[in-house]
């Protein structure tokens, strides 16, 4: 029986693996991916003390530093589902796909959350090399450039506001035949001299020149006729999906699937807490789920140090 069980293993994951290891309890860190979305990264500028990386490399030392204290990392397992304890101090257990079951006093759930895609031809082939999907990691490097966002809700709305403040023009290319972020925003989008806004626009093609993002083809939705936008940059906003589908019914969740935790980390089981990106705290960045991580697994000893155990 683990004292504390962690479940994913990135920035929030490792975090939390190092100050659990370091009040000298049983640890251990169930991961699919160890290093989760940072290794799909090309470089890091917003890890504060750390003016530059890359992700692998942030990812492996997320793994050293884990692996400097006594930490059992469990690496290429998929947990498919957690069940409460039965009584007050018992144990939490957690199943792995392959049917294996860890225990754990308590759990600290940090999976994560994938951005979607628009699944058109040219965004595989161009990511991380014009295809972005995080308006504060990448911004900066199309400054004086041309970027579309693809997707007019909240998030897409508010990517192209900040884009347009860092990078010379910006155009939305939405699918519906509206915008569908919150009237303020919209409002202040079209405030902007410096973008487009393109409805009934679906993306068919981004393009490129063999090394990077060359342009956009959208297609207007009510004329059927083609257009071709010449771009360095697209940022693909049509959502960000957490990790959670294995707690359903389990874990209290939010409408968006993301972790109902308190300003503790705390969810609404006794003895799980939740840091990072699959959790409601807003703003889903390295930095931020490294933090809440710290966070969840202070309040898991404190929790620890509280409950006897049944
Ligand atoms: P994740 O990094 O998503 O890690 C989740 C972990 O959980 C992984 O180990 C995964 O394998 C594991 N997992 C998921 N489900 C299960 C399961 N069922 N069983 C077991 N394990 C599971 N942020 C910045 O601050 N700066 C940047 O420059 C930056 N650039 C980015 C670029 C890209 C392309 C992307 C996609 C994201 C970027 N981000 C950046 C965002 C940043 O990567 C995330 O905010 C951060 O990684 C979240 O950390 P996390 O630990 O919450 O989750």
């Amino acid at each position: 029986t683990f004292d504390v069980l962690i479940v994913g293993g990135g920035p929030a994951g490792a975090a939390a693996a190092v100050y659990a290891a370091r009040k000298g309890i049983k640890t251990g860190i169930v991961a699919e991916r160890f290093g989760g979305q940072t290794l799909d990264t090309l470089g890091i500028e917003n890890y504060i003390s750390v003016l530059e990386t890359q992700g692998p490399k942030f990812a492996a030392a997320l793994e050293a530093h884990a692996k400097a204290y006594d930490v059992d990392i469990m690496n290429g397992q998929r947990v498919a589902k957690l069940e409460p304890a039965a009584q007050p101090g018992g144990t939490i257990a957690v199943t792995l796909d392959n049917g294996a079951v860890l225990q754990g006093r308590s759990v600290i759930l940090s999976t994560g959350a994938r951005w979607k895609n628009v699944n058109v031809p040219g965004e595989a082939e161009y990511r991380n090399k014009g295809v972005a999907y995080c308006p504060h990691c990448d911004g900066p490097l199309f400054k004086g450039k041309k970027v579309a966002v693809i997707g007019g809700g909240n998030s897409g709305v508010e990517a192209a506001i900040d884009l347009a403040g860092v990078v010379e023009h910006v155009t939305v290319v939405e699918f519906a035949d509206q915008l569908k972020a919150d009237a303020v925003l919209v409002n202040k989008l079209k405030s902007l001299p410096n973008v487009q806004i393109y409805t009934n626009a679906q993306t068919t093609e981004i393009t490129g020149d063999g090394q990077k993002v060359d342009g956009l083809v959208f297609k207007n939705r009510a004329d059927g006729s083609e257009h071709r936008l010449p771009l360095a940059g697209v940022f693909v906003q049509i959502g960000l999906v957490p990790n959670t589908e294995f707690l359903k019914g389990t874990v209290e969740l939010s409408r968006y699937g993301e972790i109902i935790v308190d300003a503790k980390g705390a969810t609404n089981v006794p003895g799980v807490y939740a840091a990072g990106d699959a959790t409601t705290v807003p703003f889903k960045q390295i930095i931020i789920a490294a933090g809440e991580g710290a966070k969840a697994a202070l309040s898991a000893f404190d929790h620890l140090i509280r409950t006897p155990a049944a």
